[in-house]
């Protein structure tokens, strides 16, 4: 009976996997044509200060050009991690983010460029030395790139890794832990990370909605961070609400579609009004009377 089982078994799941491994031979090959033709493109989405209701930075988000349509990051970033190809992607991200945001961070030294790495680009010894030529040749200062990384790339025991993130920041890059509470450190490991941003994940926000109870968890990572000298931004602000709650409780920035979704960069100022008619109408409401 357990061989019938076995064979079964066999029978069932051999062509799903098959079409799985073909689905994803055909996919790394589409990813790495669309390299080779510079279909990666990247949106910007702002970041407001909440000191200075303004935006204060943008964050590159990888988008690929497909057959007329856009593919969302999640369903490519897994696949070029596999295949290598998030070292091509994440550089191309990185040189062409500076080239669009180069005037506008020109403008006023405070204004930062935010951009997502994959703990895969972290593992190539020359990864420091690359992001700061990317850097240079963009007439971009350091001091104006904050690289955003997940929890996960501090559990590699590979120390060149946390390395080069402290090669970075003693160039002045900022490095900003992203989806922050979603993974497994401790709020008390906080302190020992090279990390100079904790970006609150848009799973906590969400919280201000759904889950009341579980609120004091979103409270204390803002306090801890802030009380360690981390700056707080919040990610995935989508009301009003929201966005009053996390002022009061301490938030450094705020990010969401309350303020903008993502725009390519022809579109960018309109991120930039749609916002200030956010922080206009947050404002507004907040004023007695
Ligand atoms: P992330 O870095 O945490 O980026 C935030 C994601 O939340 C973005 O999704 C953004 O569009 C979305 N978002 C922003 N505001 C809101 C909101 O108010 N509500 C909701 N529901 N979502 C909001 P996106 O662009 O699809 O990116 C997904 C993830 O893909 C990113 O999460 C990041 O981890 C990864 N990613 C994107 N670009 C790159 C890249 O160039 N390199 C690497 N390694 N990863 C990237
Ligand atoms: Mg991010
Ligand atoms: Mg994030
Ligand atoms: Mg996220």
């Amino acid at each position: 009976a357990a061989k019938e089982a076995g064979k079964n078994c066999y029978l069932h799941f051999r062509p799903q996997m098959l079409a799985e491994l073909l689905a994803r031979t055909q996919l790394t090959a589409g990813l790495r044509r669309a390299v080779e033709l510079g279909q990666i493109m990247v949106h910007y989405q702002p970041v407001v200060s909440t000191e200075l209701l303004e935006v204060v930075q943008f964050e590159a988000l990888a988008r690929w050009q497909f057959e007329g349509k856009l593919i969302p990051p999640d369903e490519f970033i897994r696949i070029a991690e596999r295949s290598g190809l998030i070292r091509d992607i994440g550089a191309e991200v990185l040189r062409r983010s500076c080239a669009e945001l180069q005037p506008w961070l020109a403008e006023d030294p405070a204004r930062t460029l935010a951009v997502n790495v994959s703990g895969v680009q972290l593992l190539h010894r020359d990864f420091a030395e690359r992001v700061l030529d990317i850097a240079a040749c963009g007439d971009v200062d350091p001091h104006q790139l904050v690289l955003e990384v997940t929890e996960s790339v501090f559990f590699d025991p590979r120390s060149h890794v946390i390395a080069q993130l402290e090669g970075l920041r003693a160039a002045g890059v900022r490095v900003a832990l992203d989806d922050f509470g979603t993974g497994y450190s401790s709020l008390g490991r906080l302190q020992e990370l090279p990390v100079d941003i904790v970006k609150i994940d848009k799973s906590f926000v969400s919280l201000l909605h759904t889950g009341a109870e579980k609120l004091p968890i979103l409270t204390s990572m803002i306090h801890m961070a802030r009380s360690l000298g981390l700056k707080v931004t919040a990610e995935g602000i989508e009301t009003p609400e929201q966005a009053h709650y996390l002022i009061a409780h301490g938030c450094d920035a705020l990010q969401g579609f309350l303020f903008s979704r993502p725009e390519p960069d022809d579109r960018r100022e309109l991120g930039i009004r749609h916002t200030a008619a956010a922080v206009a109408a947050l404002a507004g409401a907040s004023r007695p009377g």
